[in-house]
C-alpha cells in the first residue's frame, strides 16, 4: 500500500482521488501516456510567425492552436489584433448575440478580407425542425456574415445520435453543399457525448467535432486511481477524441477554461509567470488529437495571456498547481454527461438547466442564460420537480442537482 492511501480507504474512488491530488500524490514529472511531452517530435504542428497551426482532420484546414470564440465576439480592434497575431479560426452561431456575432465577423471580413479567417457557424435542430428551417438558418448566417460560403457548418449542440443521419438533416446538408454554401460538415456537442460522437465518427458523414474538453472533463468515476494522470487517462472524453482522430475527424476543444471562465480569483494557483488559465490551455493543447482550443478573448490582456501559451508540456510546478486547483474546485462540477436528465421521472431538463446556470454563474452571460431558460417548457423546469432524488443518485460526480436546478429557477425563471 502506498503512502497516504490508508486515509482514503473508505472513500469512494473519485473523492479518494481528489484528496490524493490535494496531498500531492500525482505523477507530476510525466506527461500522460499518448500526450505531448516536451522532448518529442512536434511534426503534428507547424509554426508560422508566433503561432502554431494544426491540421483539422480530414478538412485539411491548418488552423491556429488558439482560436476565437464568438459568444460574445470581442470588439473590432481586438479581432484585428488577434488575426494579425496569427489566429485564423473563429467559432460562431446564428444565435450568438442575437446574430450580432455573425454581423461583426461579416464586418471583419469586409475590413480585412474573407481569406484571413476560417469561420465555423451553426444551426439548431429545435422543435419542429425541417430541411427548410436548416436552409433558412444557414442563408440567414451567410447574409449576416456577408460571405458566399462558410468553411465549416455545424449542428449546434447535437444531443441525439439519431438526428445525425436523419434524412431532413442530410437533405439540407446536400442542398447547401451543391450550392457551395459550406466546405466542411461538423457538429458541436454538449451532452450525450458518448453516443453522439461515436455515431458522428462511425457514420463517416462529419469532418469535425467541437467538444467540451478541459482539465475537469473526467467521466469514468467508478475505478480507483492513485495518480491524477492515470485518472485522466481513463477519461471517456479523451477516448472519444482518440476515436475521432483514428478516423481523421478533426476536433476543436471548447469550454477550455471551465469552471468559472475568467471570473474567479486564481492568483494563488499561478506558477511564476504562468497563470492558471495558461496552464489550463496548455493542458488542453498537450493532447495532440486536438487541433485547436476555442476561447473567448474579450480584452487585450486576455488576448496576450492566451497567445503567450505555447503547448509544450506543463512544467512540474504548473501541473502541480493546476491539479491543486482541480482538487479545490471540482466538487459539484457538472460534466454534462446527461445521466440525470435521462433518469428524471418528470422529464425535467436537468442537464440543460445546469448548463444555463453555469452560463449565468461562471461566465456572467446573464441574458444568454435567461433566454435559453425561457425556451424550456414550464413542465421541464424545477417547478415540476418531485424531489425523488434519482438525479443525485445517478450522478457520479455527486452534484447537488435538486438544489442547483431550484437555484436556477429562482435566478433565471
Ligand atoms: S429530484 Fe426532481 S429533478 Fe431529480 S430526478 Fe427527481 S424529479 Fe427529476
Ligand atoms: S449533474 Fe451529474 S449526472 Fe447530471 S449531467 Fe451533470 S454530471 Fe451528469
Amino acid at each position: 500500500m502506498k503512502k497516504n492511501e490508508h486515509a482514503f480507504d473508505l472513500l469512494p474512488g473519485r473523492r479518494r482521488f481528489i484528496q490524493s491530488i490535494a496531498l500531492g500524490a500525482f505523477s507530476a514529472s510525466l506527461a500522460p501516456a499518448g500526450l505531448l511531452s516536451g522532448k518529442e517530435n512536434q511534426s503534428f504542428r507547424r509554426k508560422k510567425g508566433q503561432m502554431f497551426y494544426r491540421r483539422l482532420g480530414r478538412t485539411n484546414l491548418n488552423i491556429s492552436e488558439i482560436s476565437l470564440g464568438g459568444s460574445p465576439v470581442p470588439a473590432m480592434p481586438i479581432l484585428h489584433q488577434a488575426i494579425e497575431r496569427g489566429v485564423n479560426y473563429i467559432d460562431t452561431s446564428h444565435n450568438y448575440m442575437n446574430g450580432n456575432s455573425e454581423r461583426q465577423i461579416g464586418q471583419l471580413f469586409k475590413e480585412m478580407g474573407r481569406d484571413k479567417l476560417y469561420v465555423g457557424t451553426k444551426f439548431h435542430l429545435r422543435k419542429n425542425w425541417s430541411e427548410k428551417s436548416i436552409i433558412d438558418s444557414v442563408n440567414g448566417s451567410l447574409r449576416r456574415l456577408q460571405t458566399d460560403y462558410m468553411d465549416v457548418l455545424l449542428i449546434h449542440g447535437a444531443s441525439s445520435e439519431e438526428h445525425l443521419t436523419d434524412e431532413r438533416l442530410l437533405g439540407a446538408f446536400e442542398k447547401l453543399k451543391s450550392q457551395g454554401k459550406y466546405r466542411f460538415r461538423g457538429l458541436s456537442c454538449h451532452t450525450n457525448h458518448h453516443k453522439v460522437v461515436k455515431k458522428a465518427v462511425d457514420s463517416g458523414l462529419y469532418d469535425m467535432i467541437q467538444l467540451g474538453y478541459n482539465v475537469f472533463d473526467i467521466t469514468d468515476t467508478e475505478k480507483d486511481y492513485e495518480v491524477y494522470d492515470d485518472y485522466l487517462g481513463q477519461s471517456g472524453i479523451r477516448r472519444l477524441i482518440a476515436l475521432a482522430k483514428s478516423k481523421d475527424v478533426g476536433i476543436i476543444a471548447m469550454k477550455t477554461l471551465k469552471i468559472g471562465g475568467r471570473r474567479q480569483n486564481v492568483e494563488k494557483y499561478k506558477t511564476g509567470n504562468t497563470t492558471l488559465y495558461q496552464a489550463m490551455l496548455k493542458w488542453v493543447l498537450e493532447n495532440k488529437n486536438i487541433a485547436s482550443a476555442v476561447i473567448e478573448m474579450l480584452t487585450f490582456e486576455q488576448l496576450e495571456e492566451d497567445l503567450a501559451v505555447e503547448a509544450h508540456s506543463l512544467s512540474e510546478m504548473e501541473r502541480k498547481n493546476l491539479f491543486r486547483y482541480v482538487a479545490d474546485n471540482s466538487k459539484d462540477y457538472c460534466h454534462m454527461c446527461g445521466s440525470c436528465q435521462a433518469k428524471c421521472p418528470s422529464q425535467l431538463k436537468t442537464t440543460s438547466i445546469l448548463r444555463y446556470l453555469a452560463y449565468h454563474e461562471s461566465y456572467g452571460k446573464i441574458s444568454l442564460a435567461r433566454q435559453a431558460y425561457s425556451r424550456l417548457k414550464p413542465s421541464q423546469t424545477a417547478a415540476f420537480c418531485q424531489n425523488c432524488g434519482e438525479c443525485e443518485r445517478v450522478c457520479s460526480y455527486r452534484v447537488a442537482v435538486q438544489k442547483k436546478i431550484k437555484e436556477a429557477h429562482l435566478l433565471l425563471g
